[in-house]
C-alpha cells in the first residue's frame, strides 16, 4: 500500500514499534517479545506468568525486529518527506523509555558514519533532494528550529544562552505555522548545514544536563523545518513543515521514591505525553473536540496535528526482562494513538 492509500483507510496516524536488540553485556537469553509477525502484529510475554495468560499480543501498522536496519527504518518514511514539500505538516515522533532507542532512531548512535544515520538526517537529505528535483517548476527555501520542551518550559537549542530565555507559544495564522516564533529560525541549503546545527543543538541540550544529570531523557527536543516553496508559473506559495520530536522518556517515575526537582520533572513529563496521547487518540476517533491546550508540546504541534497533517510514531521497546512493566504500559499507549 502506498501511504495516501493507508491514509484514506485509517486516517492520518500511524504507529510503528520498534524492538531495540539486547546491547552488549544485557543477558542475550530471555526477551519479552516473544514472536514478530509479518503484519504488525507482535506477542509479548509476561516473565512472572506462565501458560496463556503470559502472552499478550498487539497490533500495530507495522513491528520492526531488531534485525532491522536503519536503512530499513526510514524506507517507509520517505512519502511523507514527499508531502512536506507538497505543502502538508508533518510530524514523526519518537516514544519510549529511556534507554529503549529513540536517538537512535531520530539521530543514530554515530553523526559520522552515514549507514547509522537515523531518521532526521535521512529526512533532509531526501528533503533537499526532492526540492532539487523540482526545482525547474518550484523554488523552495527552506529554515530550521530546533527546540527544546523541559518542565513545560519552551527553550531555543540554537542559541548557546537559550537556558535561562522561556518563548511563548503563538498560535496565529500570520505566523504560517511558525508557533515558536522567537525561536532562531536558521536559512538552510543542503544537509550539512542542518547537520551543524544540530551539532549545535545537541550541545546546548548537553549544557542543561550539568545542572541536572541525563537532562535529555527529561526533555522533549522538537527539530522543526519549514519549508517554503514558490511556483515558478503561477507564482503561488505553498507552505510545508516537518516536525521531528524525540520525546522524554516515558518511564513511571515511583511517587515513593523521586521527590523536588526530579518529582515535578517525571509529573511534567507525564502530563505532557498524556496530553500528546489524549490529542492524537481524539483525532484517531475523530471526535469534534481536540484537546491542544493541555501541553506545551502539542501547543507547539497544534497545526502539525489534525486537519490536513500527517503523524508517524515509533514507539520504542526494551526487550529486557526487567523492562516489562515499561513494555507493557509503551504498547498500551501506541495502542491508544494507533
Ligand atoms: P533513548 O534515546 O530512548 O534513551 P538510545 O537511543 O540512547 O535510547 O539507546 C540506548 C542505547 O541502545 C544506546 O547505546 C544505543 O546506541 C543503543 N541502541 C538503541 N537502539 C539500537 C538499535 N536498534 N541497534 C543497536 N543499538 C541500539
Ligand atoms: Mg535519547
Amino acid at each position: 500500500l502506498l501511504y495516501n492509500e493507508v491514509q484514506d483507510l485509517k486516517g492520518a496516524i500511524r504507529v510503528y514499534c520498534r524492538v531495540r536488540p539486547f546491547l552488549p553485556g544485557q543477558s542475550n537469553g530471555q526477551s519479552t517479545v516473544d514472536y514478530i509477525g509479518e503484519n504488525g502484529d507482535m506477542m509479548i510475554i509476561n516473565p512472572l506468568k506462565h501458560g496463556k495468560d503470559a502472552r499478550r499480543v498487539f497490533s500495530f501498522d507495522k513491528v520492526f525486529g531488531t534485525t532491522v536496519t536503519q536503512e530499513q527504518i526510514y524506507a517507509d518514511t520517505q512519502p511523507l518527506i514527499r508531502s512536506v514539500l507538497d505543502g502538508y505538516n508533518v510530524c514523526i515522533f519518537a516514544y519510549g523509555q529511556t534507554g529503549s532507542g529513540k536517538t537512535y532512531t531520530m539521530s543514530g548512535p554515530d553523526l559520522t558514519t552515514e549507514e547509522t544515520w537515523g531518521v532526521n538526517y535521512r529526512a533532509l537529505g531526501d528533503l533537499f533532494h526532492i526540492s532539487k528535483e523540482r526545482s525547474d517548476s518550484i523554488k523552495y527555501e527552506v529554515f530550521v528550529q530546533m527546540i527544546e520542551i523541559y518542565n513545560e518550559q519552551v527553550r531555543d537549542l540554537l542559541v548557546s544562552d537559550g537556558s535561562n530565555r522561556r518563548l511563548d507559544i503563538r498560535n496565529n495564522s500570520q505566523m504560517n505555522g511558525i508557533n515558536v516564533p522567537d525561536a532562531f529560525l536558521v536559512p538552510v541549503t543542503c544537509t550539512r548545514d542542518v547537520l551543524d546545527l544540530m551539532r549545535i543543538g545537541q550541545k546546548n541540550r548537553a549544557v542543561g544536563a550539568t545542572a541536572l544529570n541525563e537532562r535529555s531523557s527529561r526533555s522533549h527536543s522538537v527539530l522543526t523545518v519549514h519549508v517554503r516553496g514558490r511556483e515558478l508559473v503561477s507564482n503561488s506559495i505553498l507552505r510545508g513543515c516537518l516536525h521531528l520530536v524525540d520525546l522524554a522518556g516515558s518511564e513511571r517515575v515511583d511517587k515513593s521514591e523521586a521527590v523536588g526537582e526530579r518529582l515535578k520533572e517525571a509529573q511534567h513529563i507525564n502530563r505532557s505525553l498524556s496530553a500528546l496521547g489524549d490529542v492524537i487518540s481524539a483525532l484517531a476517533q475523530k471526535s469534534p473536540h481536540i484537546p491542544y491546550r493541555n501541553s506545551k508540546l502539542t501547543q507547539v504541534l497544534q497545526d502539525s496535528l489534525g486537519g490536513h497533517a500527517k503523524t508517524l510514531m515509533f514507539v520504542h521497546i526494551n526487550p529486557e526482562l526487567n523492562a516489562f512493566g515499561e513494555t507493557t504500559s509503551t504498547l498500551k499507549f501506541a495502542e491508544r494513538v494507533s
